[in-house]
């Protein structure tokens, strides 16, 4: 079941640099799907086209099979759309459950009775797989549980694909272990991973596909285990 699918979508940018150029893959339910490429070969533009943050110049998104126009984030989101940032974008005051219940006010309304709040963002989690303390202040939390609660954020806003943008790129390599682990889990139930990362060996480690960029452009599709790693 493809639940994505992206056709010969380009990005030239006002200044003239043709960023992306007729970029096509498609995304699998329940797959993690890796799009790899150095600096510059267009991989955040695409991720951005995905969540409405840019406008396509050319090509097309289709989610389910419907063409689809995104404009804004508001739209990626209302299309279970989920963009986790490589910057921690939380909220280091508050708590874990503040951050969550605030990201999600524009679809589920403002939360009023806080322990309902702590009630429900560690029910939400444990769906997912994640043992979180709703109560913790961020600014305690280690950098990989932050990147969970930021995934968890996405998840409670209704996001069935996710996009990931460099997100090992802070980690350790337990942490980036661990984070592997946790988005397994969530593919078993039901989710679509897409992740940009300019490192081969992450790629062979944990992606079902991967889809090579390079100047703007999609130079080739591999099977995770044909990915040779220089040592
Ligand atoms: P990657 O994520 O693979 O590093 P990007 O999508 O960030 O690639 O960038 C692709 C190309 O587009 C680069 O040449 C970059 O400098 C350029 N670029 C990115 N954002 C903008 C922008 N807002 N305006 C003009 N050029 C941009
Ligand atoms: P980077 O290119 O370093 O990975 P980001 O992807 O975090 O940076 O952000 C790129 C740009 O998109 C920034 O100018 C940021 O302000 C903007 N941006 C990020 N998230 C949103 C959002 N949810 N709504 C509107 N603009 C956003």
């Amino acid at each position: 079941e493809i639940v994505l699918a992206v056709d010969g979508l380009g990005k030239t940018y006002p200044n003239g640099t043709e960023a992306v150029k007729g970029v096509s893959f498609d995304l699998r339910r329940g797959e993690i799907h890796a799009i790899v490429g150095e600096n510059g070969a267009g991989k955040s533009t695409v991720m951005k086209m995905l969540y409405g943050l840019e406008q396509p110049t050319t090509g097309r998104i289709a989610v389910a099979g419907q063409q689809v126009r995104l404009t804004t984030p508001q739209d990626a989101i209302d299309l279970h759309i989920g963009l986790v940032h490589q910057h921690m974008m939380l909220l280091e005051s508050l708590s874990v459950a503040e951050n969550i219940a605030l990201g999600a006010e524009p679809v589920r309304g403002p939360f009023l009775d806080r322990a309902k709040m702590n009630r429900e963002v560690a029910e939400v989690a444990a769906t997912y797989g994640m043992n979180i303390d709703p109560a913790a202040t961020v600014a305690r939390l280690a950098v990989g549980q932050k990147q969970r609660i930021e995934i968890l954020k996405v998840l409670y806003k209704g996001a069935r694909i996710l996009l990931l943008d460099e997100p090992t790129a802070v980690l350790t390599p337990q942490e980036t272990r661990d984070l592997f682990k946790a988005i397994r889990g969530l593919t078993e139930l039901g989710m679509t991973v897409v992740f940009i990362t300019h490192k081969l060996v992450e790629v062979k480690e944990v992606a079902d596909r991967v889809t090579v960029m390079r100047d703007g452009q999609v130079t080739g599709r591999v099977e995770p285990r044909d990915v040779t790693v220089a040592k």
